[in-house]
């Protein structure tokens, strides 16, 4: 009695899971490798806010140029926007 379904087919069957395995795990891959590339940087731990009067803001900060902590970040790039 010969056999429903070939050894060929099921060879097909089983490389295209491989094959889709294989895709899913390149996309994870890429996808991480994407993530990592395209994250903001890290500020760097010893970089603390020098503004003498904190209540006054980042906007009269005489370091807003080259500052690199979040609200600083926030406030250039919102004036950069207008
Ligand atoms: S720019 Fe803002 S965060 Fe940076 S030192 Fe000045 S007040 Fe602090």
């Amino acid at each position: 009695m010969p056999d429903p379904v070939p050894p060929e087919s099921s060879t097909t069957r089983r490389g295209f899971f491989v094959g889709l395995l294989r895709l899913a795990a390149v996309g994870t891959l890429a996808g991480g490798a994407m993530a990592l590339v395209t994250r903001r940087p890290a500020r760097a731990s010893n970089e603390v806010c020098i503004n003498p009067q904190p209540r006054t803001g980042c906007r009269g900060c005489p370091a807003l140029i080259g500052c690199g902590l979040p609200q600083a970040l926030s406030l250039r790039e919102l004036l950069r926007k207008g």
